[in-house]
């Protein structure tokens, strides 16, 4: 029998993922509709903004804006993203909860996403973890391309688990198929080892669903015991700096998935589908 965990915690990522490729601004009170939508719906985290170059991810503009918007909002953790020191400082003056700090398995991806090579990303997410932690802020080590990078190809295994144990004092490791191209099996093996080899540590699955696997994935980490998953409602999103990511694991499959599985999520679906209605207006306004 596999075993499969009682409760998942699902990570709403689409204030930040979802909408940042939209060319179109969507205005902050907009987002902050959004917010307050999937807040009713139950999640306990959404990842809110990123704290990134204006030029470079102008939807994201508004950062400092929005979290102030929601200074005195505690009925959710917020979560702002990272990609260097000067994204890191902003997010800390900013009053995030938890910073979502990516670096990338591979040296092509951590030059095109990030502009730096892996090893000095490695030594500045070290360095935002221990002044985060000094601060009672949590952090996330949020792996891109874990399974296969657009430029290189297929990663191995050895190489996300080295990178992993480099980052081992994040409060949580996502792994991320930032190209919806990891299959199940290959999943399930990672998954496995992560676990295997970093038995305390909480681990976050982020796929995309651009081949229809993101589902399968999802039920392969879980099998390998992973808890923590993240979603966008109504499946937006993706990554600017890589060719062919698009598409975020739908929040509504997951959740509908999970909650027909036995597996509780802590989310109320009707308030789900209410929120996936706003998202579409704003992405088609
Ligand atoms: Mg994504």
């Amino acid at each position: 029998m596999i075993e499969l965990p009682k409760e998942v915690e699902i990570v709403e990522v689409s204030p930040r993922d979802g909408l940042q490729s939209l060319t179109e601004f969507v205005s902050t009170d907009r987002k902050l509709s959004l917010i307050e939508a999937l807040k009713k719906a139950g999640f306990r985290r959404i990842e809110v903004t990123s704290f990134v170059s204006q030029k470079h991810v102008p939807q994201m503009a508004d950062a400092e804006a929005l979290m102030n918007a929601l200074k005195n909002d505690s009925d959710f953790e917020k979560m702002g993203l990272a990609l260097n020191d000067l994204g890191y400082k902003r997010a800390i003056q900013a009053g995030v909860d938890w910073i979502c700090y990516v670096i990338s398995a591979t040296e092509t991806m951590s030059r095109k996403n990030a502009n730096t090579t892996l090893e000095e990303s490695l030594e500045a997410i070290k360095r935002c973890i221990r002044d985060a932690h000094d601060l009672g802020i949590r952090v996330r080590a949020s792996i891109a391309v874990c399974w296969v990078c657009p430029y290189e190809g297929k990663v191995p295994k050895e190489k996300v688990l080295e990178i992993t144990s480099k980052v081992e004092e994040a409060d949580e490791i996502a792994y991320n198929d930032t190209v919806g191209r990891a299959v199940p099996n290959e999943v399930y093996e990672l998954c496995y080892l992560a676990k295997k080899f970093f038995p305390k540590k909480r681990f976050a699955g982020h796929f995309h669903d651009t081949n229809s696997t993101a589902l399968a994935n999802i039920y392969a980490a879980m099998s390998a015991g992973w808890t923590v998953f993240d979603s966008a409602i109504g499946g937006l999103g993706g990554c600017p700096f890589s060719p062919g990511a698009k598409g975020n694991v739908a929040t509504e499959k997951v959740v509908w998935m999970l909650e027909e599985m036995g597996i509780k999520t802590g989310l109320d679906y009707e308030k789900l589908k209410q929120a996936s209605a706003l998202a579409s207006e704003i992405v088609t306004c």
